[in-house]
């Protein structure tokens, strides 16, 4: 028997506390007691979420929550403009095609962030443009993106922010109504430390005057059903009960340490991952002005199989890191800090790096990783 260690930028691991509650029976979700526990998921979530804007849960993986944003904020037809910095970046794009919506793709190079001026210039030249999508972590090159600028710029315009925090929701700042963010998704199985099937859309008094006026066919998704159904402490269709009990949970934990002190906590941890890999003499992918707190994403170096470095960490010593997507498969391995990770995972999850390294060839002093990252840890 193995323990299975997932350092995955989602699935998370999940707590044992919440472990406990998912192990519960299930109640029926049309009672008073199901409406206790949604009106305090509800505060919860404007907690972490750091708005006073309602927070609908939908029953979905978080794609589903930046679906919902699409179809509910546009009309066919419409403009707006989408930032691809990445794979997640790419789904706003792909989503705005299946709606008809004219994308404007402002493609950024892997490993960078946007520029708050591009998108000025963007908005400044064309005043059609309705939306902006963005990406708080783009958790596929290992890159936060700088959303208070952006922020600022689009709050002085007609136009919506739309930020996918999917991995990124209490791992890295995120700072809703004091920003001016309009619109923001996320998703249970990553910062939140829960099992996948919730996503989180929060929308503001600007964001849902385009709710109001959206033509796109929409169903299962409709936030104005959803904000009907939360006026009620209720949900429109059965929601996954036993998640939303066991998001009090994870609510209640994140509270108890209290935000800023997780994100720091993540920060910490993500130092010492850089850390441990320049002293193993590994490059970092993401460049070091937006380089992320949530994900780490390391360059494998020249002469490695990428793809056979996860495997053998995974299969042969119990320890999940994720590869790369797309054209970055083979070439990078990335670490998550999001959700209940804590520092000897990560000294693991380093040593385990070290040793299959080292098996494969590559050459540097073995020990050199877990001791740059103790070094940090102990600072
Ligand atoms: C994981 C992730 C998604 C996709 O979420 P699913 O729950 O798999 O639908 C979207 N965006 C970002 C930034 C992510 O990290």
């Amino acid at each position: 028997m193995k323990r299975n260690l997932l350092l995955t930028p989602g699935p998370t691991q999940i707590p044992p506390q919440i472990c406990e509650v998912l192990g519960r029976p299930i109640i029926h979700h049309r009672t008073p007691q199901f409406q206790t526990i949604l009106k305090e998921a509800a505060e919860g979530l404007k907690y972490v979420f750091q708005t006073q804007n309602d927070v609908f849960i939908l029953t979905s993986s978080g794609t589903g929550a930046m679906e919902s944003a699409v179809c509910n904020l546009l009309s066919s037809g419409d403009k707006a403009v989408c930032v691809e910095a990445g794979k997640f970046g790419e789904r706003w794009t792909e989503l705005c095609k299946a709606y008809g919506i004219k994308a404007e793709v402002l493609k950024i190079p892997s490993g960078k962030a946007v520029k708050d001026t591009q998108i000025r210039e963007l908005l400044e030249k064309d005043k059609d443009i309705k939306v902006v999508f963005t990406t708080l972590t783009e958790t596929s090159t290992g890159v936060d993106t700088n959303i208070k600028a952006i922020a600022e710029v689009i709050k002085k315009t007609n136009a919506v922010l739309v930020v996918d925090a999917i991995s990124g929701l209490g791992a890295t700042e995120l700072k809703t109504d004091e920003w001016g963010v309009d619109v923001v998704v996320s998703g249970s199985q990553k910062g939140l430390m829960l099992p996948p099937g919730l996503a989180f859309i929060s929308v503001s008094k600007k964001a849902f005057a385009l709710v109001e006026q959206s033509k796109c066919p929409k169903y299962y998704f409709d936030l104005k059903k959803a904000k009907k159904a939360c006026d009620q402490t209720d949900t429109p269709f059965t929601p996954a009960i036993g998640i939303i009990i066991a998001l009090n949970e994870s609510l209640k934990l994140i509270k108890q340490m209290g935000l800023e002190k997780l994100i720091a906590h993540h920060a910490r941890l993500a130092k010492a991952n850089r850390a441990a890999a320049k002293a193993l003499g590994l490059k970092l992918f993401a460049d070091e002005s937006c380089i992320s707190n949530a994900v780490t994403a390391i360059c494998v170096p020249d002469g490695i199989e990428g793809e056979k470095l996860a495997k053998v960490m995974r299969d042969t010593h119990g320890i999940t890191m994720a590869g790369g997507q797309s054209e970055l498969k083979g070439k990078i391995i990335r670490i998550a800090q999001m959700g209940c990770v804590d520092e000897y995972d990560i000294l693991t999850g380093i040593s385990c790096l070290e040793k299959v390294l080292k098996e494969m060839g590559y050459k540097f002093e073995l020990g050199a990783g877990v001791a740059a990252a103790q070094k940090l840890l102990n600072s």
